[in-house]
Order: C-alpha cells, then sequence, then structure tokens
C-alpha cells in the first residue's frame, strides 16, 4: 500500500460483482481503484489475475481507508443484508464527514432509509444504488440508480457515469433521489423484468401449444420480433435459449430444463411494496405468483391426477403469430405502465422527486429490461410529466387500441385451449378496468356498507351516506367510515 492515499474510488466485496465492478472502474481514464475484501484469498485472486488494472490492495479495513484519497468514496459490493450492515459500520467508524458509503448490492430500499438516516447522522453520506445488468453489466457497463444526497452525487455522479452503459451518448446513471429512490427504483425495475420474462414465456407457450412451433422455429420468430417494436435483450436472449440444443440428448435444451422458477425475492418486494401503496400492479403480480406456481409441484401433480380431460388446443389460425406479438406488445405496454405507476406512488410517499423519463432513459442500456420501447417513455414523460398513467399517452393509447383486438382473440383463444396466460389475462382485465365507463366496484361498495356500514358516495350529489339496511333501508347522511 502507498504511504500517501491516491485511489479516488475502492470496492469492498470482491465476489462476481464486486470483482467485475473494480476491473470496470480500472479500465476507465482517471480512476485509481482501491480493492478490499474480508478474506484476503479473495482480494489475491484479483490481483493476480488482472495485473493490468493497477489495484491498490488492502488486507485490513485500515489500510483500505488510509488508500483512498479524499472525500473518501468506497462501494459495497457485499452479500445483502448483514454482511452489508457490518460493511457499512466498519467504514462509517472510520470515515470523516464528507466522505461516501454507496451500497451497490440489492438491498431492499426500507433498509436504505434506515441506514442513511444513520450514518448521515455522522456527516458521512450514504448512497444506496441499484446496480442492473447482472455480472456482464457490472464488467462493461451496468445501468446505475443512484439515490443518496444531490451533494454526494457531485463526487459520485462522474465517477459512476464512467463505468455506466451508454445509451444513445448518455451514460445510464441519473440521482434517482434522496435515501432509499435508488434502491426503490431497482426494485421496480426487477419487478417489471419479472412481468416482461412472464409475458415472453406465455406468448412461447402459446405459440408451441397452439401455434405447433418447435422450438427452433420460435427461436427464428422472436429473433424476427426483435427487429420490431418488442427489441429488447430479453426477446434477444429468448431466441438464443430457443436455439440451443443440449448436447447430451440432441434434445431442444428448453425440453430438458424442469419448470419450475425461482426467484430471489425483488419481485416479491415489488408487489408487497405495491400492495402498500394501493397501486395496482397485476402484471407484475401474477409474474411472481406464476413462478410460485410452478414451484409446487405437489399441487400440480395431485391436480393433474385429478383432471380426467383438458381442452384440445385451437387450431393454428391465419394471423395467429402476428397476434401474439400484438397482444404480447399490448401487455408488456400495461405491465410497464404499473412499474411506473408504483415509482410515482413511491416517490410520493417517501418525498422524492423523481424524473420518469431519466429512469426510462437510462433503463435504455446496461440492464436486463433495456428495449428500444423505453424511448417511447422517455418522450410520454418529456410530452406531457403530468399524465397519470402511460395509456394515456397518445402513442401507447394508439399501441394499445391497435393490437386490441388480436390481444382480446389470444386471451379468449388461450382459454378456450387451456394454455394458461396470467400475465396477458390480468393486463387485458387491468386495460378494462380502466376502460371501462363504470366498475363493480359500486356493488362492492354496496355490499360493505352492508355488512359493515362503511359508507358510500352516490353519483349524483356530493356526501357520504349509509343505508340503514337492518332497520327500514332509509338512506341517511353520514361522516365517512373510519373502520
Ligand atoms: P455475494 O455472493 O452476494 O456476496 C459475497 C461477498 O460478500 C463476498 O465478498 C463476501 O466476503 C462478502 N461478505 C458476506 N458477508 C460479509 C460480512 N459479514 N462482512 C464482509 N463481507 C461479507 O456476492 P455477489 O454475487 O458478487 O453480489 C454482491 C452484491 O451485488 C449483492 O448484494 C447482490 O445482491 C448484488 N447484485 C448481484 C447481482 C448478480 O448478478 N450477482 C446483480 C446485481 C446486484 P468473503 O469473500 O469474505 O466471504
Amino acid at each position: 500500500m502507498p504511504e500517501t492515499p491516491v485511489a479516488n474510488i475502492g470496492v469492498v466485496g470482491l465476489a462476481v460483482m464486486g470483482s467485475n465492478l473494480a476491473r470496470n472502474l480500472a479500465s476507465r481514464e482517471g480512476n485509481t481503484v482501491a480493492v478490499y475484501n474480508r478474506s484476503y484469498g479473495r482480494t489475491q485472486t484479483l490481483i493476480e489475475e488482472h495485473p493490468e488494472a493497477g489495484f491498490i490492495a488492502s488486507e485490513t479495513i485500515d489500510e483500505f481507508v488510509a488508500s483512498l484519497a479524499k472525500p473518501r468514496t468506497a462501494i459495497i459490493m457485499v452479500q445483502a443484508g448483514a454482511g452489508t450492515d457490518a460493511v457499512i459500520s466498519q467504514l462509517a467508524e472510520r470515515f470523516e464527514p464528507g466522505d461516501i458509503i454507496v451500497d451497490g448490492g440489492n438491498a431492499n430500499f426500507h433498509d436504505t432509509i434506515r441506514r442513511e438516516k444513520d450514518v448521515s447522522e455522522t456527516g458521512v453520506h450514504f448512497v444506496g444504488a441499484g446496480i442492473s445488468g447482472g455480472e456482464e453489466g457490472a464488467l462493461k457497463g451496468p445501468s446505475i440508480m443512484p439515490g443518496g444526497s444531490k451533494q454526494s452525487y457531485e463526487t459520485l455522479g462522474p465517477i459512476l457515469a464512467s463505468i455506466a452503459a451508454v445509451a444513445e451518448g448518455e451514460p445510464c446513471v441519473t440521482h434517482i433521489g434522496t435515501d432509499g429512490a435508488g434502491h426503490f427504483v431497482k426494485m421496480v425495475h426487477n419487478g417489471i423484468e419479472y412481468a416482461d420474462m412472464q409475458l415472453i414465456a406465455e406468448a412461447y407457450d402459446l405459440l408451441r401449444t397452439i401455434g405447433g412451433y418447435e422450438p427452433a422455429a420460435m427461436a427464428e420468430v422472436f429473433a424476427e420480433w426483435n427487429q420490431g417494436d418488442l427489441e429488447s435483450y430479453l426477446i434477444e436472449i429468448t431466441a438464443e435459449v430457443l436455439k440451443q440444443v443440449d448436447a447430451e440428448t440432441g434434445e431442444p435444451f428448453i425440453d430438458i430444463v424442469l419448470d419450475e422458477a425461482g426467484s430471489k425475492g425483488t419481485g416479491v418486494w415489488t408487489v408487497q411494496n405495491a400492495l402498500d401503496l394501493g397501486t395496482p400492479v397485476g402484471g407484475i403480480a401474477e409474474a411472481v405468483f406464476a413462478r410460485a406456481v410452478s414451484s409446487h409441484p405437489e399441487q400440480r401433480s395431485a391436480v393433474q391426477a385429478v383432471v380426467t380431460s383438458r381442452p384440445t388446443p385451437a387450431e393454428r389460425y391465419e394471423g395467429f403469430e402476428d397476434d401474439v406479438r400484438a397482444a404480447l406488445y399490448a401487455s408488456k405496454v400495461v405491465a410497464y405502465s404499473q412499474g411506473f405507476d408504483e415509482i410515482i406512488a413511491g416517490a410520493a410517499k417517501y418525498g422524492w422527486e423523481i424524473d420518469k423519463g431519466a429512469v426510462a432513459k437510462i433503463w435504455r442500456a446496461g440492464c436486463i429490461i433495456r428495449a428500444r420501447f423505453l424511448n417511447r417513455i422517455v418522450d410520454a414523460y418529456a410530452n406531457n410529466p403530468g399524465i397519470t398513467t402511460l395509456l394515456e399517452d397518445p402513442y401507447f393509447a394508439k399501441a394499445v387500441a391497435d393490437g386490441e383486438a388480436a390481444w382480446r382473440r389470444i386471451v379468449s383463444t388461450a382459454a378456450l385451449s387451456g394454455v394458461p396466460i396470467p400475465g396477458f389475462g390480468a393486463a387485458l382485465s387491468y386495460y378494462d378496468s380502466l376502460a371501462s365507463k363504470r366498475l363493480p366496484a359500486a356493488l362492492v361498495q354496496g355490499q360493505r356498507d352492508f355488512f359493515g356500514a362503511h359508507t358510500y358516495k352516490r353519483v349524483d350529489k356530493p356526501g357520504v351516506f349509509h343505508t340503514l339496511w337492518s332497520d327500514d333501508r332509509s338512506e341517511i347522511e353520514t361522516e365517512p367510515s373510519t373502520h
């Protein structure tokens, strides 16, 4: 370790994400990168394998802190939860006011709010930064969603911009908002990712079960879709997965993979928080639940044992493939719209000023949901920042209207054929709920008033009312129910 501090940035935690991020930082002009890991073995491996990076390596946390130039800036990339708390307190004890601790892990934003409050009391800045793009993104250019104070972003912003992915000449990083805003937006990003993957999986199932396509043929269909409005990383890798042949059996790879999908928690958090915020995110929720259904083989086989007949899949009709594409696009518009609704609701609740267009911009490259489509969301918020839902934006309204007939044909054909489409179905029902002049919520209000005196409003005059259901059924004007 040199006698004077020389590193402008440090990385703590050198497992796959941390070492790739450190290498990415070191590869950019102007960065000198200090590295530290709890067990020194990982540090040694990294510096031996990558002498070109010129890392300043430390065996102890004290040496690591001493190697950082002021304001000291360190990015933590360790196991989320207790590991992150442990490293934060080690750094916070040693850092001085004005120094910056960045948590680049997948933290729960509630933890980030708590940590920011605790750390900032000492004058040290704490930034929770969502980093998307997996291992490859960390190495080559991720999409980065930092929260924390505006002041810390002045130092941190240029460093993060140096390693972020670039979309249309702009680095995929922006200051999202204070304290937990970055991790909140990263959480919603992952929720949208769940929905997008589920919708693509449903399109695959429809093409296969009703369309009769073999995996190799479907790979071509997805590759073709990737040339149009659906162009995205997830569609691109879907074509690659479907093209793959299992070396051992010679079967399509997709057919030898067990159909039980796992999850790591951020999708669940997106839905839990949407429930707390009262934001309907059915497309995301159905995607999380679809993985859960797939992972209950005991229930699946129990039901399969008692189901004696299944519907015969419909014949593939003229234009079926194009209908699936249109239904996928419309459902995707709904899922993204719901995700942005959650961001708007979260911003209102937690006091963040989030620029929705800027969020869409930094998702255009580096992250898993990168897609051409995001430019349309950028445009929508640029044209009218006050829209209440993306579905009212003229481009999206037309896109959904153009695909609506196909969407309905696909959802009804799937239902008649026994093909599960929780994502497509939920998206269409959500759209119909918004588009209907009148909802059966009126009946729900009547039922609530009947059994719980929850009160209701009338369509024809202001005020709050209750009907004396167990008396003479006359109506009284009252106060809103508090129970
Ligand atoms: P990981 O497997 O989540 O964590 C391993 C690292 O955490 C090791 O460096 C380990 O040190 C360190 N660690 C664990 N407990 C510690 C403690 N109490 N004190 C100090 N260090 C501790 O690593 P990862 O997969 O590289 O992910 C790092 C972070 O990035 C996680 O928060 C993860 O959720 C997030 N992330 C991952 C991905 C991905 O694609 N993998 C994508 C985005 C974000 P030792 O070597 O000493 O055990």
